[in-house]
């Protein structure tokens, strides 16, 4: 059976947050999981209580919801829905990618919001946390139709962002091109050069590796998971869904680390390659054509296209790497994964296991790291390109890559200490909840209650 929510200070804040806007399910699910792992913090702790810190930290500081308007090629007017939610500025500026896609509304910025404030305080660094995105899709968009969104929807943005106040970055449906044209518009309205945006193009104030940070972090990471059950990615067989960002450089280390690759999706289908999936070709079909993955077939003969992604996890792996989307592993997934000998999943997108797949992995001792902490090496080199940017200085890849590495292995240091102290070693959730509420409850504790 699922855990729930004992303490009765915890469950009171929870059931209150359900009650005023039941149809926030994503940013409930995400909550619950945070406060079952702060039990035993919250009750060793009364000052957290007296405080109203549970009650605050569930509540944006601010969201802003505004219309984008702006003309497809055809000369139609259309209208989508932007968000920024600024959840959290106790430890720093909110930082927080931009997610473009149909299924964005305020119960997924809330979710991803909330997640980043506690990933975000993992890293080490000091940024707050934050999320926006619009309900508007790229996908099958022009090149000129997307720059007129972009330009619309940070006409509205400019006005509550900047470097020392909120940094946001790319996520699903927000790439290079996408910040470009976010960038540009903002450099117009503003005429000034910051670091106001990551993910900048490299020689445009952007990082080297911050590209390939987050699949590579998140390899980092899951290595030292493997570790701590005496296995490493060599000769392993894994499983890495989706095709975008995090997935494509997901499939590049971990192949770089000894691992084979074989199976990869999109929303459409997925490939199984018993050869080892060629993340350049991904990355071609991806980047740079903008295609399915089912061409994938075409250039590697012998790989073969099923459709329908759920059915990426009946392809028998050691390790599992979702990277796609929230909930894209439910318990039944997690089952046949279990059968099939899976010893270690780490998480690659933001909740991509329901709390019955992550129950169900658990119970049968399979290594579980966590999204927050294994997928924050994307947002960790946000900062290390925020420091560049502000002493005007450009690292080379192999000093991101080096510190990016450094602070992955401080994350999993720091989740298997909490985990330990909060009586539960080797539990990473655990661990990276306590570890990453700890500093931002502290923070706010010092700030007294005037946010
Ligand atoms: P991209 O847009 O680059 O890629 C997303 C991939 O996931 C695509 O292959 C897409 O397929 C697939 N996908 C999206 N929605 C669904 C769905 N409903 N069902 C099945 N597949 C889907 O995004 P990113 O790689 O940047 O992000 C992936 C995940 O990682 C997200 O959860 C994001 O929040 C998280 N993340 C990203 C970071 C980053 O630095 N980019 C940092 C930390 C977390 P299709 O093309 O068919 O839509």
């Amino acid at each position: 059976m699922i855990m729930a929510i004992k303490n009765e200070y915890l469950k009171s804040v929870y059931e209150e947050l359900v009650a005023r806007a039941p149809w926030e399910t994503e940013f409930h699910q995400a909550v619950e999981e945070v406060f079952i792992s702060l039990e035993p913090i919250i009750e060793n702790h009364p000052e957290y209580q007296q405080a109203g810190i549970m009650e605050r930290i569930v509540e944006p500081e601010r969201i802003i919801c505004f219309r984008v308007p702006w003309v497809d090629d055809s000369g139609k007017v259309r209208v989508n829905r932007g968000y920024r939610v600024q959840f959290n500025s106790a430890i720093g500026p909110y930082k927080g990618g931009l997610r473009f896609h149909p299924s964005v509304n305020l119960s997924v910025m809330k979710f991803l919001g909330f997640e980043q404030i506690f990933k975000n305080s993992l890293t080490g660094l000091p940024m707050g946390g934050g999320k926006g995105g619009c309900d508007f899709d790229p996908k099958g968009k022009s090149d000129a139709e997307v720059m007129r969104f972009c330009q619309s929807f940070m006409t509205e943005l400019e006005k509550h962002i900047g470097a020392d106040t909120d940094v946001p970055a790319g996520d699903i449906g927000v790439g290079a091109r996408e910040i470009g044209f976010l960038y540009g518009q903002y450099k117009r309205l503003r005429n000034e050069h910051t670091g106001v945006l990551t993910g900048k193009k490299v020689g445009a104030g952007g990082s080297l590796a911050r590209t390939e940070a987050t699949g590579f972090g998140l390899c980092y990471f899951t290595e030292r998971v493997l570790g701590s059950i005496g296995e490493s990615f060599k000769g392993k067989r894994v499983v890495v869904s989706g095709s975008g960002n995090v997935a494509t450089y997901a499939c590049c280390k971990a192949t770089e680390l000894g691992g084979k690759v074989v199976a990869m999706c999109d929303s459409n289908g997925y490939i199984v390659d018993e050869n080892g999936i060629d993340y350049k070709v991904i990355q071609e079909i991806k980047e740079v054509k903008r295609d399915r993955i089912k061409t994938y077939v075409d250039y590697v003969p012998t790989a073969q296209y099923f459709e329908g992604c759920k059915g990426i996890w009946t392809v028998p792996c050691d390790v599992a790497l979702p990277c796609a989307t929230q909930n894209e592993v439910q318990g039944d997934d997690a089952e046949i994964l279990i059968k099939n000998g899976l010893k270690c999943i780490c998480e690659g997108a933001n909740m991509p296991c329901s709390p019955e797949a992550v129950h169900a992995v658990q119970s049968a001792g399979v290594a579980f790291g966590p999204a927050k902490a294994a997928n924050a090496g994307g947002v960790a080199t946000s900062g290390l390109e925020m420091s560049q940017n502000s002493m005007r200085l450009s690292w080379t890849f192999e000093e991101v890559d080096d510190r990016l590495k450094k602070i992955m292995d401080g994350i999993f240091e720091s989740c298997q200490s909490a985990a330990e102290r909060a009586g539960q070693p080797g539990n990473l959730l655990v661990g990276a909840n306590v570890a990453g509420f700890l500093k931002v409850a502290d923070a706010m504790l010092w700030q007294g209650i005037a946010y």
